[in-house]
């Protein structure tokens, strides 16, 4: 059949050879052939590829079957002399699932066009796990003595599901355990003519905080509408809390970031970057704050965020009834607790009729809350002041010369948690240089990641394993 296609081909298509992939590029259309989307995720389905390109370079490799089906997480071992304690590069094999009709091309094809290597979990994380794998895979390949085992992970269930890595840390932990951890989190970001403008490698994550806002007023037949009417009250309360705008709260990383974006960004937002860093005064940090906000990440990042995810109210058409619930999702600065952002919200709301809380803990998912505001008040940010990041600061300046390298709070949660709440460092980046567009594909259509910013990434990631690991 092959053949016969061949001699179908116009001449000039047959002539014309398709342009060299480096090997991560290479890898990472493979990976993306077998389709992870979670649910159900089917990790498992990637570790035989793995497995043959590990296994014969002389790793460990174990795979850890989780209760559910083709759910697995995958680990490689490069064994050093053991004098120091192990590095450990996570990255996640799930990916979100599509909108098949909005892509222009096949999802799950591993489609090489343009420079870019497209589809689902190119940027979010198959690239990065193809980065790391090959980082790895090189250190063996090329025989250097270690001081320390170098593990690679490939994660299942961190884009939903039960088995994600807090599950493997609590029945796995001496498979994972390490000094430091590398991660998704920060960005290497281009500017518009195509050079590196910074990268930015994240010490922490934002936090995730569920409270409930339940309004109430008398519970009788609709027919008779009193002035405390429950959901009127939740009503008044959300829009309350809807025109209401969280204080800027910066912590260190957050302000060397502005500071990076001050050294990197155009008037006037660069001066709105260094204000917003270094003033205490009120009136230019209000302006600071208001005019870097207009962009959606920068927002979040400075910020305890606010969003209303469900409202319960009403059993009956004919019942007013007695209260009337909305869930507020917050993702907090690290630092925060439950007890502030109650009092918070209180203030914002000032309504004695209305509770503000924690879901009760007597319920499933107040107790799994309950469990994880004490997971999060062990968490701090990783320190800057390590092997591992100082290595990552100085490759990335090898590969980008001149760049600038800042720490950064990731805006959302990462599986970083399993190792952070145990007190070991982890450092997130995507290891590769893309654009704006590029980002914005993430989890959306079209995801892409380019050729060149692999191998770039991939060089970037070996040089660090060198640093930290070769004896
Ligand atoms: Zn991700």
């Amino acid at each position: 059949m092959k053949r016969l296609v061949m001699l179908l081909l116009p001449a000039a298509l047959t002539l014309r050879a398709a342009p060299a992939l480096n090997a991560t590029a290479e890898l990472l259309a493979e990976i993306i052939r077998i389709n992870t989307s979670n649910p159900p995720g089917n990790e498992r389905s990637l570790d035989d590829l793995l497995a043959s390109q590990f296994k014969p370079l002389g790793f460990e490799v174990v795979i850890i079957p989780t209760p559910a089906p083709g759910k697995a997480h995958f680990i490689a071992r490069l064994k050093g002399d053991g004098s120091q304690k192990p590095i450990l590069l996570a990255a996640h094999a799930d990916t979100v699932g599509v909108e098949r009709e909005k892509w222009s091309v096949d999802p799950f094809a591993g489609v090489v066009k343009d420079g870019y290597v497209y589809g689902r979990g190119a940027l979010d994380f198959k690239g990065g796990l193809a980065v790391f794998a090959e980082a790895v895979l090189r250190l063996a390949r090329e025989k250097v003595p270690l001081k320390r085992d170098v593990i690679f992970l490939s994660e299942a269930d961190e884009e939903g599901g039960n088995y994600n890595t807090e599950w493997l840390a609590a029945s796995h932990w001496d498979l994972m355990n390490c000094e430091f951890a590398l991660n998704e989190g920060g960005w290497i970001m281009k500017n518009a003519g195509g050079g590196v403008r910074y990268v930015s490698i994240s010490t922490a994550d934002k936090i995730g905080l569920t409270l409930l806002i339940t309004a109430h007023g008398t519970s009788t037949h609709s027919s008779l509408p009193r002035p405390d009417n429950a959901i009127f009250r939740l009503a008044r309360a959300l829009e309350k809390i809807s025109t209401y705008e969280t204080k800027p709260k910066l912590i260190p990383s957050t302000r060397e970031f502005f500071l990076t974006l001050a050294k990197t960004s155009q008037p006037p937002m660069s001066t709105y970057f260094h204000d917003l860093a270094t003033s205490s005064d009120a009136a230019v940090l209000d302006r600071a704050s208001k005019a870097v906000s207009e962009n959606i990440l920068l927002h979040a990042i400075m910020r305890n965020t606010i969003a209303p995810v469900f409202l319960q109210a009403g059993f009956r058409g004919n019942v007013i009834p007695g209260s009337a619930t909305a869930t507020l999702n917050f993702r907090t600065i690290p630092g925060t607790t439950p007890g502030e952002l109650i009092d918070e919200m209180k203030a914002v709301i000032g309504d004695p009729d209305v509770d503000v809380g924690m879901p009760p803990a007597s319920t499933p998912e107040g107790a799994l809350f309950a469990r994880d505001v004490e997971m999060a008040g062990k968490i701090h940010p990783s320190s800057t002041d390590t092997l591992l990041y100082r290595a990552l600061a100085s490759s990335a300046q090898t590969v980008w010369p001149g760049v600038p390298v800042t720490p950064y709070l990731f805006q959302a949660g990462t599986d970083a948690f399993a190792w952070r709440s145990r007190g070991v460092p982890v450092y997130g980046i995507y290891p590769y240089p893309i654009t704006d567009d590029d980002l914005s594909r993430m989890h959306g259509n079209d995801e892409r990641m380019s050729v060149g910013s692999l191998e770039e990434g991939t060089d970037m990631i070996y040089k660090t394993l060198l640093a930290v690991a070769a004896k």
